[in-house]
């Protein structure tokens, strides 16, 4: 095992990303798991506009290359693989990836949030081959075609907007009669002529398994109890995201939701030296700045911890 590192960051969205920044900058050599697909869900977005210091907006991912060139300035050491384990019960913290086994004195979790999904059989089996979570991943391969859209909050509302720029028609689908998304979206969405709305209705299988590719749903309203066939090409999910937390069940207390549980106004979880920043902790806020916002208070916390602690 090599030397004991200071500070372990795991994760590499906009916490992990500014948690690394900030302790870098600290003198901490921070060594950082960026993942196999690093850079978190900004990099399965479009344009983000809410951001502050990009006026016109920025996209998700050029905006994690910033945060990434911005990391490895200030000396953060990167390694591109997932973390498998974790053992918080010992001293030194250990952190495990690949065949190695990595030491640390205080750990930053920072593995964020992943796309939810429906739960169907055919959902899993047609994944990839019209079924998606990623509008600016997969619209392109939609142009001109019918596409529908699950899901009533803010992220179903991007989704539907972007796909409205490349197929023929948007249905978006949502199990209640009201949305959950914030006005400024909604509004856009309702204006647009190519999306509309299909209310009070689930997915409740998608066709056509057999032919190994996306044909059409079926779906049922949630009032009536009526089904219907509905033609479609390709079927995105948006209903929502899951905290990256299973690899910690065991070692830190997780709400019931899954969530990592901090103590309020800071990024402490239940094991001394253990902080939790970004959409992993968080179920309130869940944005790129909020999620930058802890990851700074993950540094600066961990910071004053091996003062304390190991100075
Ligand atoms: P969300 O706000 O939790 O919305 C999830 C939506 O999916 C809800 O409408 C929910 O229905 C529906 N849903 C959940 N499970 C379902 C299921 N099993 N079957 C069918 N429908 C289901 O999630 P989000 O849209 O990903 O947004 C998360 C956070 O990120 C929010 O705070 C949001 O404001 C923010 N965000 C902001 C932007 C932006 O500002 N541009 C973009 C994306 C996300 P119910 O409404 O009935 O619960």
């Amino acid at each position: 095992m090599a030397t004991v590192r200071k500070v372990i960051i795991i994760g590499s969205g906009p916490a992990g990303y500014t948690a690394a920044i900030y302790a870098a900058r600290a003198n901490l050599s921070p060594l950082m798991f960026i993942g196999v697909q690093w850079g978190g869900q900004l990099m399965l977005t479009t344009l983000v506009e809410n951001y502050p210091g990009f006026v016109d907006g920025i996209d998700g991912p050029p905006l994690m290359e910033i945060f990434r060139k911005q990391a490895e300035r200030f000396n953060t050491e990167i390694i591109p693989e997932d973390v498998t384990a974790v053992d918080f019960r010992r001293r030194p913290l250990v952190v495990i990836a690949g065949d190695q086994a990595y030491e640390a004195l205080t750990v930053i979790v920072a593995t964020g949030a992943s796309a939810k999904l429906l739960g169907l059989e055919s959902e899993k089996k047609l994944m990839g081959r019209g079924v998606s979570t990623c509008a600016t991943c997969d619209g392109f391969f939609f142009k001109d075609k019918n596409i529908m859209v699950v899901g009533g909050g803010d992220s179903a509302m991007e989704e539907a907007l972007y796909l409205a720029r490349l197929g023929r028609k948007v249905e978006v689908v949502h199990r209640r009669d009201t949305l959950r998304a914030s006005k400024i979206m909604q509004e856009r969405a309702f204006k647009n002529s190519k999306i509309e709305f299909i209310w009070d209705s689930t997915v409740e299988e998608i066709l056509d398994v057999d032919k190994g590719m996306v044909r059409g749903v079926r779906l049922r309203n949630v009032t009536s109890g009526d089904r219907s066939e509905r033609p479609v090409d390709g079927l995105f999910i948006a209903i929502g995201h899951e905290p990256n937390s299973q690899l910690f069940r065991g070692q830190i207390d997780l709400l019931p939701t899954g969530y990592i549980k901090v103590v309020p106004g800071t990024t402490q979880t239940s094991v001394p030296g253990v902080f939790a920043a970004g959409d992993v902790q968080d179920f309130t806020y869940r944005q790129a700045v909020t999620a930058a916002g802890t990851g700074c208070m993950a540094a600066l916390e961990a910071e004053r911890y091996l003062e304390a602690h190991h100075s």
